[in-house]
């Protein structure tokens, strides 16, 4: 029997970030993906080039919204994921801002708690207002009933982290689900800090998945890209999204119907806003994001082992006053995190200095290991003053509901030795 593990929803997570969603057979048996390095394809055929326009045959015609080699990362995110369907974008910004333009046309409102990573709220809060679409902040990220309270006839959809940035917060997830769901609106979750190694919030009721791959799936510090996945099934011709009732009119004609409904909200992004607005991710970026994936059980193990080690370490250091991590008993999410990550809740702690916001300054001028940069999830290990940097420019009072204080840092665990990075902050942590 010739090879067939691309192709076998059966296997374990490791040997499918390998192996799922690529057949060689389709790609001159090369066993690496290729990087289809094209602007554009050749159409084939007269018919076949109505057909492709068309969205009736799936296939490749330009690669502002299509292309092979981001195909293969896109059925593999799918296939980790546990199902659905999937679409590389530019950044995770990129994905997120076209998740609101698809979910959302003016007057409308998207439900979130103020726990969200600093973009995110500045999407919400200064740029889709100026197109009519509101950001509707509940007041606290752990009550589920101010969600459900927060949801009105305006609501397109819940959008919240599945662990917070920069606290790593866990949301109850299910939860929250189940209340955007009485309503008719679907529960998107930012899934970046934990990827679907750690947690794969479709088994808990969401309905779309978004990441940044910049982070943990890239894994290198090398590249910028998103992804958004659908798991299928949501009700969106349910009287909440004439928009997307309007692509499913136009599009039954020549898409079958299964499809189509099923996967609603991944068309439509695909043939209307990366059509026309095109942040779609590059074939060279895809290729590294598939090299990531192909390690990305292995180094959250590694992630999730020594983040413990330093949140413990932190949590009995003298200079700090406070850490936030999901992993210590005295966390308020520890339950939570026991339920929903069972492998550990992620690698990014962040920790209050009893010295202020000199003592914070001087950790980072003083640490000789960790890397002073905004990104997370790098396999090096990273470290950053929030409020100066990631919530740069919020107002106090929106620094505060997100957990940012003056003398808050941040630090994103990489997968060095863990001896080595204790002593590192150590030698750095001012008494
Ligand atoms: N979501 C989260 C949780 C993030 O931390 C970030 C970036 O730090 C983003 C989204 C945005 O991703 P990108 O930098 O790839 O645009």
């Amino acid at each position: 029997m010739a090879y067939q593990a691309f192709n076998d929803d059966e296997l374990g997570f490791t040997t499918k970030q390998l192996h799922a969603g690529y057949d060689p057979a389709e790609h001159h048996m090369a066993k690496a993906v290729p990087i289809y390095q094209d602007a554009a394809f050749e159409l084939g055929d007269f018919d076949r080039g109505i057909r492709l326009f068309s969205f009736a045959e799936e296939g490749d015609s330009y690669s502002r919204y299509s292309n092979p080699t981001n195909r293969v990362l896109e059925k593999r995110m799918a296939s980790l994921e546990g199902g659905g369907e999937a679409v590389s974008m530019a950044s995770g910004m990129a994905a997120i801002a076209n998740i609101f333009l698809n979910l959302a046309v003016s007057g409308d409102e998207i439900v979130v708690p103020g726990t969200l990573y600093g973009g995110t709220i500045t999407l919400l809060k200064k740029i889709f207002p100026q197109y009519g679409i509101k950001g509707v902040f509940v007041p606290d990220a752990d009550d589920i009933s101010a969600y459900e309270a927060a949801i009105t006839d305006k609501t397109r959809g819940v959008f919240i982290e599945s662990l917070g940035n920069p606290n790593s917060n866990v949301a109850d997830i299910e939860k929250i689900a189940e209340a955007a769901h009485r309503h008719g609106v679907p529960l998107i979750v930012d899934n970046t800090f934990a990827t679907p190694y750690l947690l794969r919030p479709f088994e808990y009721g969401a309905d779309i998945v978004c990441y940044s791959a910049t982070k943990y799936l890239g894994g290198h510090g090398t590249l910028i890209a998103g992804i958004c996945v659908e798991r299928g099934g949501f009700d969106w011709l349910n009287g909440r999204f004439p928009q997307l009732e309007d692509f499913y009119n136009e599009k039954i004609e020549f898409i079958p119907e299964a499809g189509l409904r099923k996967y609603l909200f991944s068309k439509r992004l695909k043939m209307t806003y990366l059509c026309d607005l095109g942040a779609y991710m590059s074939p060279t970026t895809a290729f590294y994001v598939l090299q990531g994936i192909e390690t990305l059980s292995l180094r959250m193990e590694r992630h999730v082992q020594n983040a413990q080690r330093i949140a413990e370490f932190l949590a009995s250091h003298p200079a700090v006053s406070e850490v936030s991590y999901p992993g210590l008993p005295g966390s308020p999410y520890y339950e939570a995190a026991k339920r929903y990550f069972p492998k550990g809740p992620g690698a990014i702690i962040s920790f209050r200095l009893k010295g202020g916001f000199e003592a914070a300054k001087y950790l980072i001028e003083n640490v000789r290991l960790f890397d002073f940069m905004v990104n997370v999830g790098d396999a090096k290990s990273l470290i950053v003053h929030a409020a100066t940097s990631t919530h740069y420019g919020q107002p106090i009072e929106v620094q505060e509901a997100a957990g940012v204080f003056e003398d808050t840092v941040r630090i994103s665990v990489g997968i060095e030795d863990v001896e080595d990075l204790i002593k590192d902050l150590d030698q750095a942590l001012r008494n």
